[in-house]
């Protein structure tokens, strides 16, 4: 018997490979340890039954290798003894009783290993469990009764009430508006007209992206992402029980990957085209006199470069308030029609966000 709790008290530093192995269990009327869940049906030291109850895991240095095991299902426990039965059995062989309606044994689960070794074995105080178990049951110890991450229902009813709070008080400020009154104190607009001329300009791309009528091009190569490469693999493994005293290590391959550095060509090159040379603009205060565009004059070409044209046009209309308490505003509106409708020392009233500054869509004249 002994020659199965054989030691070293060294953690072995190779894995054993999947396959099936011996569960260990403990016999809990005689105290003998390690016991074989195949081989020892019974304790070899006392003759009590197994209890797949006492089951576990065995370290790396304990694990037993079960040759041609046939798994045939979790024992049965027999109803009229409670002693663990294969599953292939009709009868217990221990009183006779039919198993038809005996319970599949509970087993340990899984554990899992990843990439290490199983530096202890899994074994557990049945006892204190049973003890706590049976306490909770009638209600003389309460439950741990957590719901994830190991925090009590308690513990998440409360950060549960703190984020709603943030959340309320961010949506209080997003849309929190205080009523304010105020003046026109004065109009503002600017016109700006972009002026584009036709040049040899210099530009830089990828390879694919240079243009057609692209000259002068040098490229040299350069990183332009990474890529994943796979490297290699390694094994990761995890153990499940079967229920019959046996359990089931499955070891799976996972690729390892790395980021590699990806490489292209990237140039430089010069190409004619029209882009902004420079920009016109009229500005003023007041309506009077009433916004208009600036005035310029286009440059032709002598040679092949420096004609010019018009490109695009922009406007912007302003109203600067003065707020009741001496606070200034500026609200920029979306179109002269509708700046017009201001004028200086008109009373106007608006909303302020929290921070103080203007909500401009709230901007209108007072009644
Ligand atoms: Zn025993
Ligand atoms: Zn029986």
């Amino acid at each position: 018997m002994s020659d199965n709790f054989d030691s070293s008290g060294t953690t072995p530093s190779r894995r054993h490979d999947a396959g099936t192995y011996q569960m260990l269990w403990d016999c809990r009327f005689c105290g003998a340890e390690k016991l074989l869940g195949i081989t020892h049906r019974h304790c070899p030291n006392c003759g009590a039954a197994q209890d797949p109850e006492w089951r576990y895991f065995p370290a790396e240095e304990d694990m037993i290798a079960l040759e041609d095991h046939e798994y045939v299902g979790a024992d049965k426990i027999c109803p009229a003894c409670g002693q663990p039965n294969s599953a292939a059995c009709t009868y217990c062989g221990e009183c006779g009783a039919d198993l038809a309606t005996g319970e599949v044994a509970q087993t340990r689960g899984e554990r899992a290993i990843g990439t290490g070794v199983a530096e202890s074995d899994t074994r557990r105080d049945v006892v204190q469990d049973q003890f706590v178990a049976e306490m909770q049951r009638v209600g003389v110890m309460k439950g741990p009764r957590t719901g994830g991450l190991g925090l009590s229902r308690r513990s998440w009813i409360i950060i549960g009430g703190v984020l709603l709070a943030v959340v309320a008080a961010i949506i209080f400020a997003i849309t929190y508006r205080k009523e304010a009154s105020g003046t026109v104190d004065r109009l503002e607009w600017a016109r700006t007209i972009e002026i584009e001329d036709f040049r040899a300009r210099a530009g830089s791309d990828w390879d694919e992206s240079v243009p057609g009528d692209a000259y002068n091009m040098s490229c040299h190569e350069r990183q332009r992402g990474t890529e994943r490469v796979q490297v290699g693999s390694h094994q990761e493994c995890r153990d499940v029980d079967q229920g019959d005293g046996s359990f089931r290590r499955q070891c799976n391959t996972v690729a390892d990957y790395e980021q590699r550095p990806v490489y292209d060509d990237w140039c430089t090159f010069t190409v004619d085209r029209w882009d902004t040379a420079r920009e016109v603009e009229a500005q003023g205060t007041g309506k009077n006199p009433a916004p208009y565009w600036p005035e310029y004059t286009l440059a032709t070409a002598t040679g092949r470069y420096g004609e010019e044209r018009e490109g695009s046009r922009d406007e912007t209309y302003i109203v600067v308030i003065r707020e009741d308490d001496g606070d200034k505003h500026e609200c920029e509106l979306d179109d002269m029609a509708e700046w017009e409708k201001y004028s200086e020392g008109a009373s106007v009233s608006l909303k302020l966000k929290i921070t103080g500054g203007a909500d401009c869509d709230t901007l209108k004249i007072a009644e």
